[in-house]
This record gives C-alpha cells, structure tokens and sequence, in this order.
C-alpha cells in the first residue's frame, strides 16, 4: 500500500471507530436497523452484499468468463449476492427474490438494477434529445413514467442518470447525456434525479438514481469510449463535478464510478475522487457501484497486477459494490483476514448497501415492486405514450427554416425520402430499456396520419443506413453503400411539391462503444441528398441522430433542417406535428455541431486565448486555415415559427458586494404571428481573473411561453454564487467587473455589466 492510501486508511479508522461508538440514541430509525442486522452479519455475509450480478438474458458488457447461472443462483442462496441488474418483469424478479429471501441465512432481499436511460418500454427521446427541451419539467415527468414503469416491472434502481459531461460528437455516449454545458447539465441531472425518486423512495412508483459514471468518462481522449482522461483539476471541479453534486444535493441515492483512468488513476480505484470528494467532501451516504467489470479492468489499466489486488484498491477507495466483477465475492475475505484490507469499510460499503434497501421498503415487503397487475396497467399506458409525444415534440430543435417553407400545409404533394423515413426502430436509440424492436412512430406513419388526403404522401427510401444489429453487437450493412436506390427517389422528388429527406443514425450508431471518427452522414446518404437538393428544392431534411453531426452542405444548401434525436416511441407523431405546425418548436441545442469533426473538441464556453483576434489576413491568431473556428450551429440555438425581440436589458444595481444581490431584467416580444415558446439563457463572463475563464458561462434560463404579440420580462438573480468559479484556492468569486449576457442562444446576446466587490 503507498503512503497515501495507509493516510486515507487512518484515517478512516478514526472516523468509524468514532462512530461505532456513537450513542444510538437520536440515531436515524433506518440507521439503527441497518447497525442491527449488520452485527447479525459474518464477513462472508457482508462481502456478499458488495456483490452484484448480471441476469445472464440482457448482456450490456462483456459476460464475465468464470461462473456458469447454475453457480450464480447458488451463490444467492447462500446470501453471496446483494444485487442484481438485468433481471426484469413482476414474475421473473418474485421469483429471483424468493431465492434470496426463503433460502439465504439472513434473507436479506435483492436489489434489482436495470439501466431504465430513456423509459423503460414507453420510451422517451434519448437524454441528449431531451436536454434539447431545456424543459426541467417535461424531463422530470419523462424520468417519473421510466420510473413508474420499471418499478411496476419489479426493479428498484436505475443506473441512470448519466451526467457525464462532453465536448466531444465522437464519443458515443454522448446520446446519454444533457451535452456539453456543466449549468444545463446540473439542473437536468437534478430534474432525473426527482422524477426518478419522486418524494419517497418506498412508493412502488419511484426507484432510485444513480449518477454516472464519476468521474470525467466524457472526457475520454479524441472521444473513443473506455479510452484514457487527463483533465486539469480546474476543468475536473468547474466542468466535470457541478452536475454530480448537483443531483446529490437532490437526494440521488446512488453513484456509479466509471471505466477511464483519470489523470492516471484509474477511477474505480479513485481514492481522490470517492473518498476525498464524493464521500469526503460532500459527505455523501450513499452507495457507490462500479461499472460493469471495471474492477477487473484496473488490471487492463496496469494499475493492480491481479484481481484480488483490484479488489484492494477498489474498496480502499471507496467502490461499494462490485458490479460484475466477482472481485469482491471472492477476494474481500481473504483481504481482510489478511489484514490488507481492514473490516470497517467493508462494514461502510454494507451499511450504504443495507440503508438503500430498507429506503426502498424491501424489509418491510421484498416483493413489493412485483405486482403483475401493476405492470400491466403502468407499462405502455395511453397516458405514458401521449406524455412520450410531448416531451419529443419539444425536444426538436429547428435549425433553419429559410423563407418560412415550414410549416407545411397539409394539402401539398409531399414525397417522404430517407432510411429513416420509415424506420420504426431507429427513433427508439441506443440504451432503450425494453422498447420494442420496430416499436416506434416512424416519420413516415406520423405523415400519413396528420394529413386527410393519404394519397399525396409518397414514399422512397433511397439508400439504406449503417445498421447496429443488436444492443450490443455492432455490425456494418453491407448494402449502405449501394446508391441504386437514390434514382427512384429523384423522381419521386421531382413530381413532388415539397420533400421531407430524413437522414442521420441509425439507433444504435450512438450509445456505448460506438464512437466514431467520422461524424458526417454515413454511406450514400450525402449523395442521396444532393441529389434530391438538385431534383426538387423544396426539401427539408429531418435529422435523426444520437450525435451532433457535421452537415456543412446541407446548412448551407437546404432551405429548412429539423433536428430530431432518437425521439422514442412517438417519434413520427412528435415530428409531424412539428411539420405541419401543429406544434410551434422550442428546443434549442444542448451541444454545439460542429463543422466538422477536426474542430473537436468545440464547445462555447471555451478560453479566449492569447491571440483571439480576426484581423483579416493575420496567420498568428489562434484559428484554422481552411475553416472557421465557429461551429455549424452553436450551443443554445435553435429557432421557432415565431420571432423573438430581446430589448431593454437592465440591472437594478450596477454594483454587488459579498452579501447583496442583483437583479438583471429583460424584455422579450414574440414579434411574429404564431405563439410560442422561448428559452431565455443568461451567460456571464468573469473579465479578469486569477485564473483564465470562459468567454462564456450559462448561468440561468427560463423557459417562457408568449403569445403572437405579447411581451414578458425575464428576470434573474444574481449573486456572489452566480459569479464564483473553482480555482487554486477551492471555490471563490474574485472582484471586478462582470460582463452579463441575455439571448436566445449563445452567439446572439444582449449585453451588460456589473462589478463584484
Ligand atoms: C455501462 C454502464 C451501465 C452498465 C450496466 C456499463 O457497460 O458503462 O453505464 O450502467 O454497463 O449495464
């Protein structure tokens, strides 16, 4: 053990023999239960409770190598077990209960995990999509439904959210996550957290969250999944941590720690990041689980040389539960018999295992959450699928709309173009629970259902897509390169009044270990495109994408583009409505898009720089030769059928001390003809500082419904929280002057000041 570990160590066998010698008087009633049965508990017993299996019928890694079901089952009759994941259904859950319960000395009951990411069979937009909405109550409600429905099919847990922070299109999880903003990125992860748990953790309508994967697996180097981090503890503590800590303060009741190293430790066996902040620091009680193997896998990082060795570090620092791994289960006891590893953090580890499951009711009634009836009112339900609607249709982000060609009318000639046309699959996306193969409103469907007269839609499917067979294997289609289709679409687009092209990924492009290099349309798809451009200008092209992609021609060459996600379930209704205007689009992105993948990583909160300028024919300024240093479209835009004004930005003090606060007010007019709905974001930028910072940092947004005509004033506060940042002195906001932004995106701002005394 090196010298920090044995301080750590140390010094938490202070802290709990301090502990164990706390009165029980005035202890939390759950907290005296959980002290009880675990003086009932032998060694083998507690380690037991660390161990979490897989169900061995809904692989999402790679199946371990030693242990066959039949032994698995055994082990969770001998009380060796304490959760496990990917068991599912009201039936099939009683039944692996009873095996614990009826048959382990104690009967301690299983904790059923699941990763419940975007529903659980009514499935929602993917995170990504949904962040879009930057609507906290449509998310909170969509993340209530996934809840209900997994918990009526007997689970108790979600490994969700992950609130992983990117900048980076390549990585494939960046579908997962709420993008590329820390601010957006914290209320959204707070926003889960309550519609996951709701109120009360022991109602058979919540389960419990688990924010993942702590910490910085967003950041992993040119956005290849698993792959190495070095972060700065500036970009960690600013970028990375606000979202964690943000849906801890919300209660979440669990933490997953992640695959990647970072800054060469890799983060499982993080003592810094568990130990000193997560459970130090911030004092969280709650448990925190390994990802799948990644116990095993510090091998693979040539941190530890053998399993049992990574079974040391983990629990030294702080890895509560061994997903997968078999780490635990068979190497703790030795390890504390031993005396490497001492028998207070194992009783830590089981004391945050044992409190959840007496929070979720399981002591009281472990068969709680199986309730067949429950299950089949919950799941699918109308009212959950016409939720599932809403929340996808204020997910779509209009990126351009030239001359107002949107919204359509419902009587033109309207040729349905694409591989995702009329695709039923793709619009449920990567991390879809149990969603249905095949399951989803394709665009074409919803087309058809919106319009009166059916035989003004006509269809093609011009190319076909890179597929994803499964979940979890990946696999090229061999015909995404034959172009023979695009002729019949041409003609098609010809006699048409007007073509909606629906491009982008497939379902599974996104999502774990699908990164890519290239994140421009796949296959022929350009070329389809282009051609259909030529054949009929009137195209609107509707992108489907887990990702944001780089689609420089088509900016520039297609008067009006829709971005809409993996949207789920009622993904062709959603957009439909949209379509025909039915639905007057709000959401604005929550990532930037790139021009292309080269500008990687791109985000709008980024430094200045020493050489900032754009004096024309400069060369030693800080840009590229052959492009902008803009993205195609930046974070926060996006647009509606209606126009807004922003005017008349104002504070009621120029000046803020330590204890006060201002208040900044603006104006914004929907000066169109439609009503709608608008994002007001609030950005600041800290002019000079000890420590360099962003041009721009969102700090507020209010989401503001105003009719044709009508005017509101948006206000928010602002106080020494607002203007702080974490530096080389911990959290601080430094005096000086304050540049205060307020626009309907980032780039398009109304500006003011303020200073901080
Ligand atoms: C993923 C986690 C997920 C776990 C269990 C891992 O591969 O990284 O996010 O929760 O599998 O399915």
């Amino acid at each position: 053990m090196n010298i920090r570990n044995q301080i750590i160590l140390l010094f938490l066998l202070t802290v709990f023999s301090c502990n164990s010698n706390v009165e029980k008087k005035g202890m939390d009633p759950v907290d005296l239960k959980v002290e009880a049965l675990l003086e009932k508990m032998t060694l083998q017993e507690k380690i037991g409770q660390m161990n979490q299996y897989n169900g061995f019928w809904d692989i999402t890694g790679p199946p371990p190598e030693d242990g066959t079901a039949k032994d698995k089952y055994q082990q969770i009759k001998d009380g060796k077990v304490g959760s496990m994941l990917n068991i599912l259904g009201a039936k099939n859950t009683r039944e692996m209960q009873k095996l614990a319960v009826d048959n382990s000395r104690l009967g301690i009951p299983l904790l059923f995990a699941y990763d419940v990411i975007h529903g659980y069979k009514t499935i929602m937009p993917i995170p990504l999509g949904e962040s879009a909405s930057w609507d906290l109550e449509a998310i909170e409600l969509s993340a209530r439904i996934a809840g209900r429905e997994s918990a009526a099919a007997g689970i108790h847990w979600t490994f969700a959210p992950m609130v992983d922070v990117s900048r980076d299109a390549r990585w494939g999880r960046v579908m997962e996550g709420s993008g590329e903003d820390p601010f957006l990125s914290s209320a959204i992860a707070v926003a889960r957290v309550k519609g996951f748990q709701g109120e009360d953790l022991s109602s058979v309508n919540t389960i419990a969250a688990c924010l993942k994967h702590f910490a910085a697996y967003g950041f992993s180097e040119s956005g290849r999944d698993y792959n190495t981090v070095d972060i700065s503890e500036i970009t960690l503590r600013n970028i990375v941590l606000p979202p964690f800590k943000a849906g801890i303060d919300a209660g979440a009741a669990t933490v997953m720690n992640s695959f990647n190293e970072l800054n060469g430790i890799p983060a499982t066996s993080n003592s810094y990041l568990q130990r000193d902040i997560l459970k130090g620091e911030w004092d969280y009680s709650g448990l925190v689980v390994s990802d799948w193997n990644s116990i095993g896998e510090i091998v693979n990082h040539g941190q530890a040389a053998t399993l049992k060795d990574a079974a040391r570090l983990s629990v030294i620092a702080g890895s509560d539960m061994d997903m997968e791994a078999s780490a635990y289960v068979n190497h703790l006891a030795d390890l504390v018999v031993s005396g490497e590893v001492d028998e207070k953090l194992i009783d830590d580890a089981v004391r945050r295992i044992l409190r959840l499951k007496y929070n979720l009711g399981l002591f009281d009634d472990p068969y709680k959450y199986c309730n067949e009836e429950l299950e089949k009112n919950e799941i699918l339900s109308k009212e959950n699928l016409e939720a599932s609607r809403d929340i996808a249709r204020k997910s779509i982000v209009l990126l351009k709309n030239e001359s107002n060609i949107l919204p359509l009318s419902k009587n033109k000639k309207i040729a349905v173009i694409g591989p995702l046309a009329d695709d039923k699959d793709s619009p449920i996306g990567s991390w879809r629970g149990q969603g249905v193969t095949n399951s989803a409103v394709s665009l074409l469907e919803g087309i058809r259902k919106a319009v009166d007269n059916k035989s003004n839609i006509s269809y093609a499917k011009g190319c076909d897509l890179v597929i994803g067979e499964t979940s979890f294997i990946y696999e090229l289609n061999i015909n995404q390169n034959d172009p023979t289709g695009i002729s019949e679409a041409v003609q098609l687009a010809e006699t048409s009044d007007v073509v909606i092209l629906v491009l982008g990924e497939n379902g599974f492009q996104t999502g774990e270990g699908r990164s890519q290099a290239d994140i421009g349309l796949a296959g022929v798809q350009e070329e389809l495109m282009k051609a259909i451009v030529k054949a009929n200008s009137n195209t609107i092209l509707v992108l489907m994408n887990g990702r944001p992609l780089a689609i420089p021609w088509a900016a520039e060459n297609i008067p009006a583009i829709v971005e809409a996600w993996h949207l789920g379930s009622e993904a062709g209704n959603a957009i439909a409505d949209v379509l025909f205007g039915d639905y007057n689009p709000s959401g604005k992105l929550p990532v930037s898009f790139p021009r292309h993948e080269g500008q990687i990583p791109i985000y709008y909160n980024h430094k200045n720089t020493g050489r900032p300028s754009t004096a024309p024919n400069m060369v030693f300024w800080s840009h590229y030769t052959d492009m902008e240093n803009s993205p195609l479209f930046p974070f926060g835009y996006g647009l509606s059928y209606t126009q807004f004004e922003y005017s008349n930005i104002s504070v009621d003090a120029t000046t803020l001390d330590k204890n006060g606060s201002i208040k900044l007010n603006v104006d914004v007019k929907n000066i169109g003809e439609t009503d709608g709905d608008e994002i007001v974001q609030f950005y600041i930028q800290d002019v000079v500082s000890s420590i360099t910072r962003p041009i721009k940092e969102l700090k507020g947004f209010e989401k503001i419904s105003l009719k044709s005509g009508e005017t509101k004033t948006v206000s928010f506060t602002i106080d020494k929280e607002t203007l702080q940042y974490y530096g080389y002195n911990g959290w601080e906001t430094e005096s000086g002057e304050f540049k205060l932004f307020i626009g309907g995106n980032s780039v398009d701002l109304l500006e003011t000041s303020i200073v901080f005394k």
